[in-house]
């Protein structure tokens, strides 16, 4: 039984990929969609001994060796030209961390651009969208959900001829998000207004001057706000 964060990344995985999922842990989503007979082989990677232990018990257990490949290794490292990946999914870490994998796959040549990409950061989601636009990847789906009082983000991506810029309000709340705005959608945004406000007021309380800090909050709430009315 996947989480429901999972099972939302797993939604998104197109039929029948080859996938390559990068920081798998235990390997629970490859199985999943194994499984599920929603792809037809995976190549589960992890960097730490300890989770790509877990990933290959699991996999041994579920008598699935033939169908995932565990791999250890940093980042998009695991994957080689032969394995022809069509979809990668990295899920359940910042969005820096996500951003610095794929930035070193590209270095690589480990990511052909070919794949869809599949990311779930836990934080930091408008400094993957910015990577993704700056490196001329399309935002082409988002999904937010809420599990344990926690809010996630996804976003599928593929590489794409068209230049499309986004906006500022588009690279921080997403471009999919920020036009669906859903219940989850607004109730998170108005949490992080209020945290700023709070931040706001205490900052115009010290003594030492905070005037740059307070117009870069005074700014972001604005942007909430508009997003939000
Ligand atoms: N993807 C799973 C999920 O969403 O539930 C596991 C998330 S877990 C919090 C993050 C995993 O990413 C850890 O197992 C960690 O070892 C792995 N990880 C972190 N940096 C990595 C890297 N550069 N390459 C591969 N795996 C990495």
């Amino acid at each position: 039984q996947l989480s429901n964060r999972l099972e939302a990344v797993a939604n998104l995985v197109p039929q029948d990929s080859f996938l390559a999922d990068i920081g798998s842990d235990h390997a629970y989503l490859p199985a999943h969609l194994i499984l599920n007979n929603q792809i037809t082989g995976a190549i589960a990677g992890e960097v730490v001994k300890g989770p790509y232990e877990s990933a290959q018990k699991l996999v041994t257990d579920l008598l699935l060796t033939d169908k995932i490949d565990v791999r250890l290794g940093d980042g998009l490292e695991v994957i080689k030209p032969y394995d022809d990946v069509s979809a990668i999914t990295i899920c359940g870490m910042g969005g820096t961390l996500i951003r610095d994998i794929l930035e070193r796959g590209k270095n690589k040549k480990c990511l052909t651009r070919k794949e869809l990409l599949i990311l779930q950061p836990n934080v930091g989601s408008h400094v993957l969208r910015r990577w993704l636009v700056e490196n001329d990847y399309l935002i082409q789906d988002e999904k937010i959900l809420r599990e344990n009082d926690k809010t996630y983000e996804i976003i599928v991506a593929k590489e794409s001829d068209k230049k499309v810029k986004l906006t500022e309000s588009e690279e921080l709340f997403g471009p999919i998000l920020m036009k669906e705005s859903s219940d989850v959608f607004k109730v998170k945004w108005q949490f992080e207004l209020e945290q700023y406000e709070r931040v706001m007021n205490q900052l115009s309380q010290s003594k030492t001057s905070q005037d740059e800090k307070i117009a870069q909050i005074n700014h972001q709430c604005d942007l909430i706000k508009e997003v939000l009315a």
